[in-house]
């Protein structure tokens, strides 16, 4: 099965009224227009967050959907369809059947892909321990290398940035390709979970990988940029074959008649649908961050880390930091690692200067672009009601 690939993710549409609302919220400066004039998207710019979309007051900004992709893929019988979820869904997913927001629907959620025809039901929690398992890792290392632990010495330098937030990322390539080295090398969670069900768990599930589609449920439209790039072929297949968002789902749902309240909760296929519990705060922002530096506290020091205490950087807002001592048992001293979270791409430029300049305090930065975090994204409910 082909699929369709296109980077052009997020389109004004002719319901544009000329408010001028998106260009206040769009952190990339993408959107032109003046007063008056029906706007549109300079995609060169633009890194498909689809904050235009769920902020637009007239609903004139769309996301390019997967949805008739996947109804094929489910109706074809030579396919085995793997659908993951993110944990920023299922506390979502609810406000499109009338529950409250926050209410966590995740056995409904998963009833309810089995019923829509899905051969295997997965959490992206399994590939987002991996992640935090890799990003932790990547920053010992760099961690040894900065302080000349022998051995260590090609390690990539620091401060490391996060790198599963891919509006993050295509930012970064497109106005600072000076700052790539300093990003970590770790695949997001759907990019990992798209590679391990292709590679392991199609083996375990004796499944060929070209008769594997997966999809991914994300709170999400950069996502489905995410799965195109060229890159991201590490099973020999692309690895994730299409992206719903939360929205997408909640209207498959409805549109195959499901009566979503009333079903019961079940729990997600085990192969690779367990999980420490630990990814669980990846969906909002300084989650990332977080699980990787008790990963690495752990490896280093041996011993648990407590509360990581954030504090607001006094005029930059959306920018938090701390300092987490870590005991290294090789070098039988502490070492400071200041740490950064940066909420939102419009404050990120003046971290990423302070890097290239030589005069950043950081160790340790993450980048997500959505206000809060994922459970924010462009790919969530909207809530019309609060214009
Ligand atoms: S917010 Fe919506 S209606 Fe207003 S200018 Fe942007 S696209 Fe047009
Ligand atoms: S998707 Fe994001 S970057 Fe692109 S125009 Fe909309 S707000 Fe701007
Ligand atoms: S913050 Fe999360 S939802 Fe927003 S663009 Fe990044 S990965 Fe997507």
């Amino acid at each position: 099965m082909s699929t369709v690939v296109t980077k052009e993710i997020i389109h004004v549409t002719d319901r544009c009224k000329s408010c001028d609302h998106c260009t206040s919220v769009c952190p990339t400066g993408a959107i032109k227009g003046r007063l008056g004039e029906k706007h549109y998207i300079d995609h060169k710019k633009c890194v498909n967050c689809g904050q235009c979309l769920i902020n637009c007051p007239f609903g004139a900004i769309v996301d390019m959907s997967m949805a008739e992709q996947v109804k094929k893929a489910l109706a074809d019988p030579s396919k085995v369809v793997v659908v993951q979820t993110a944990p920023a869904v299922r506390v979502a997913l609810g406000e499109e059947f009338g529950l409250e927001p926050g209410a966590n629907v995740k056995g409904k959620m998963f009833a309810a892909l089995r019923r829509l025809g899905f051969d295997k039901v997965y959490d992206t929690e399994f590939a987002a321990d991996l992640t935090i398992m890799e990003e932790g890792t990547e920053l010992i290392h760099r961690i040894f290398a900065h302080v000349g632990v022998p051995g260590y010495e090609k390690s990539g330098p620091l401060p490391q940035f996060t790198s599963c937030c891919p509006a993050w990322i295509k930012y970064a390539e497109d106005r600072y390709p000076k700052i790539l080295p300093h990003i970590s090398s770790a695949k997001s969670p759907q990019q990992m979970f798209g590679a391990v069900a292709k590679t392991y768990a199609a083996q375990k599930l004796n499944v060929n990988p070209a008769d594997m589609y997966v999809v991914s449920i994300m709170p999400c439209t950069a996502k489905k940029y995410e799965c195109q790039r060229e890159e991201m072929i590490a099973s020999g297949f692309q690895d994730v074959d299409a992206v719903l968002t939360t929205r997408e789902l909640a209207q498959m749902i409805k549109d195959a008649g499901i009566n979503f309240l009333s079903l019961p909760d079940e729990k997600a296929d085990r192969l690779i649908g367990s999980s420490t519990g630990a990814a669980t705060i990846f969906g909002v922002t300084g989650g990332v961050m977080e699980a990787a530096l008790r990963t690495a506290y752990e490896i280093l020091s041996g011993q648990s880390l407590g509360n990581v205490e954030f504090k607001t950087v006094r005029g930059r807002k959306p920018i938090r930091e701390a300092t987490v001592n870590i005991p290294i048992k090789e070098l039988g001293k502490t070492v400071p690692v200041n740490v950064c979270i940066v909420s939102g791409l419009k404050y990120v430029n003046e971290v990423i200067e302070d890097v290239l300049a030589g005069r950043s305090k950081y160790h340790f930065i993450e980048v997500m672009n959505c206000p809060g975090g994922c459970i924010n994204g462009g790919g969530q409910p909207i809530r019309r009601d609060t214009y």
